[in-house]
């Protein structure tokens, strides 16, 4: 029977393979009473299992070649829970005292630490629940003598590329032996857009689905799945008809992206001769090789607080400044616009200890970003000194998230002022002319660009937030997902207001939300005066053949015309007219 399941698309493209079920009801053991002669040997089992498991844990981290750092850090948590006495000793004591098999009391303990780490408010400990669920996991499919990596040992004559892989979660060690494969897809049962499974499926770049749900209780190993990854769809078991249809895409996808990298190296300027600006968002250093391979003429947008990934304890002076220097040296010269801290937010990352007195029930209008920073002057000073000890190494620019008030900015530029009087002191060589540049993601601030302007060298709008706040809805709540739209006429508004008050003045605007990588946008935002667009590397070059497609100049005057329209309808009536 042929049925569609719907997810979040976090890689596009389209895959289609057989289905290949991973962890498949695992953590469903059965209860099993064994003999008293039983109970050391079924111990020494357990004790085995988990040995092995450590090992080959520690196989995966050292014979990748170049994982990612924070990849190793999750294996490292992994390793830690295998040490853990809770996590080792207590099922002992279960199969001692209930004469039961290894599994079973090694997923009861489970279960008993899974609900102490729910109640932590720290949200960065909750998550730590799903590193034991998927450390345990490892363990049970060792226990019942299924491979830890069944990736490993395919069928013969069965090809990687035909298989889709269909997973509960991802876990790091998974995405670290992937890398080294070549699978169709993969599909989770868990993972919102900012969750840290979407953030390593993206890392992977094959078209994949997160946050399905029940996945893995629908679908059967070995069926046919079609996996639409922009469209965050998964079809199990289509007909001949719909087969051809999503072929005959796939093959067109293929074309267009061979066709594409040949325009890595063309000059990305319109037809009518305007230079325009490229970058890349990246979130960790190690994204620096994929936002050169995509075509970035420098970095947009690095989210730092992505530095906090998997950890609670904030990063020191010389791990930031390390991390910073990473960039910009594999930059290579090429401007990178690095962005302070925007925590406090949606992607559920807050320093230990900080959790529960910052970050209050409504946090996107609580105290995030920039007023977390500046509410914690010795993290911003940190933060401030580590980014400017990395300017020696090549162009930096700063940029501050969430800014609304004048007096934030001000503040913003005393701190600045005082980081950088504190390296004078110790003679350390920095770039004394380093921009400064503010988000444009609040209503406020579009509409009161003046006081940026007069303050600032440079904006960047973050279209992600400011629908978010023009709209009033949640960017993270699914239920209000339908609303969010980034062709309301208000949010139309507010960029045109921004951009067209940036080039009286002659100061550079960026966007840097996900309205700048989506190509079907490039014509109406250069139309409406974008010279500068950073986005996800994915989509540089798709953004850059409509570039390379435009003529400004008889764009601007329909642009202009089209943003008197306030009938949604008639607004993407001559979208597609302009897009035509
Ligand atoms: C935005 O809000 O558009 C933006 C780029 O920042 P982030 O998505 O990190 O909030
Ligand atoms: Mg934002």
């Amino acid at each position: 029977m042929s049925f569609i399941l719907q997810g979040l698309g976090v890689s596009g493209g389209i895959a289609i393979g057989r289905a290949m079920l991973m962890s498949h009801a695992t953590l469903e053991v059965s209860h099993l009473t064994i003999a008293p002669r039983m109970v050391d040997k079924e111990i020494a089992r357990l004790d085995a299992a988990i040995k092995t498991v450590k090992r080959d844990l520690q196989l995966v981290k050292e014979t990748t070649e170049n994982a990612p750092a924070e990849l190793a850090a999750f294996i490292d948590i992994h390793t830690m829970f295998l040490d853990d006495p809770e996590l080792v000793d207590k099922p002992h004591a279960i199969i001692r005292e209930r004469r039961c098999n290894a599994e079973w009391a090694l997923v009861q303990q489970m279960e008993r630490l899974v609900g102490e780490f729910e109640r932590f408010d720290d949200p960065y400990l909750r998550e730590r629940r799903f590193d034991v669920v998927q450390v345990v996991e490892r363990v049970i499919k060792e226990l019942l003598g299924h491979t830890g990596r069944p990736v490993m040992k395919l069928a013969k004559g069965v090809k990687e590329e035909t298989l889709i892989l269909v997973a509960h979660d991802l876990s790091p060690a998974d995405v670290i032996t992937f890398k080294e494969h070549r699978f169709a897809s993969f599909i989770t049962d868990v993972g919102g857009a900012t969750s840290h499974t979407a953030i390593l499926a993206r890392a992977l770049a094959i078209p994949s689905v997160v946050g399905m749900e029940n996945a893995r209780s629908l679908i059967r190993d070995g069926e046919q799945l079609i996996v639409d990854g922009a469209r965050g769809v998964v079809i199990v078991n289509p007909d001949q008809r719909v087969l051809e249809e999503y072929q005959l895409r796939k093959n067109q996808i293929a074309l267009e992206n061979s066709k594409l990298k040949r325009l890595k190296t063309a000059r990305s300027q319109t037809i009518d001769g305007v230079d325009i600006q490229l970058f890349a968002n990246i979130e960790l250093p190690g994204d620096v090789p994929g936002a050169l391979e995509g075509g970035a003429e420098g970095i947009g947008l690095f989210r730092t607080e992505f530095l906090f990934l998997n950890r609670g304890d904030m990063p020191d002076e010389e791990e930031q400044y390390e991390a910073y220097k990473k960039v910009v040296k594999g930059m290579g010269g090429r401007p990178v616009t690095i962005r302070t801290f925007d925590l406090g937010n949606d992607k559920d990352i807050v320093p230990q200890g900080m959790a529960a007195d910052r970050v209050k029930p409504n946090p996107a209008l609580g105290r995030r970003a920039i007023r977390l920073s500046l509410a914690e002057p010795r993290m911003f000073h940190t933060q401030l000194r580590a980014i400017l000890r990395a300017s020696k190494y090549g162009p930096i620019k700063l940029l501050i998230p969430m800014l609304a008030h004048a007096h934030e900015i001000d503040q913003t530029l005393a701190a600045l002022e005082m980081a950088k009087s504190s390296l004078r002191g110790e003679k350390a060589v920095f770039d004394e002319e380093i921009e400064v540049g503010g988000m444009i993601e609040i209503p406020a601030a579009a509409l009161a660009v003046g006081l940026f302007l007069r303050r600032l060298d440079f904006l960047s709008i973050g279209t992600n937030d400011l629908i978010q706040y023009t709209l009033a809805i949640d960017r993270t709540d699914e239920q209000v997902s339908n609303l969010y739209d980034p062709l309301h006429p208000a949010v139309l508004m507010l960029i045109a207001h921004t951009l067209a008050s940036a080039e009286k003045v002659e100061i550079p605007v960026s966007v840097c939300g996900e309205m700048a990588g989506d190509p079907k946008l490039t014509r109406l935002l250069l139309g409406m005066g974008l010279r500068i667009f950073s986005m996800h590397p994915s989509q540089i070059l798709k953004v850059k053949s409509r570039v390379l497609k435009a003529d400004i100049n008889e764009l601007a005057p329909t642009v202009r015309r089209m943003l008197r329209l306030d009938e949604p309808a008639k607004l993407r009536d001559a979208l597609e007219w302009l897009n035509a």
